[in-house]
């Protein structure tokens, strides 16, 4: 599980990323480096495995978290 806001660029909130993750609109106050995997469903990528703290030059983000006050929380 790890928390991430909206100025973070990763494949946790990118528009792309399938891995396991929510919204919510609370300060969740932790941040635990124990990453997911998902697959990643952009066009170039086709399914590939990716982790939550990567990102590539196709990144998007995700629609929910352009309201500010939610952050993503994965796993
Ligand atoms: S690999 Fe790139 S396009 Fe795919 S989820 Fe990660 S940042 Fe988004």
């Amino acid at each position: 599980m790890s928390v991430y806001g909206y100025d973070l660029s990763s494949c946790a909130t990118c528009a792309y990323w399938g891995g396991s993750r929510k919204a919510v609109n609370m300060r969740a106050g932790m941040n635990v480096d124990n990453y997911e995997t998902g697959p990643c469903g952009h066009i170039n990528r086709r399914g590939v495995q990716c982790s939550e703290n990567a990102v590539c030059q196709d990144y998007l983000k995700w629609s929910v978290i352009k309201d500010h006050s939610l952050e993503i929380i994965t796993g």
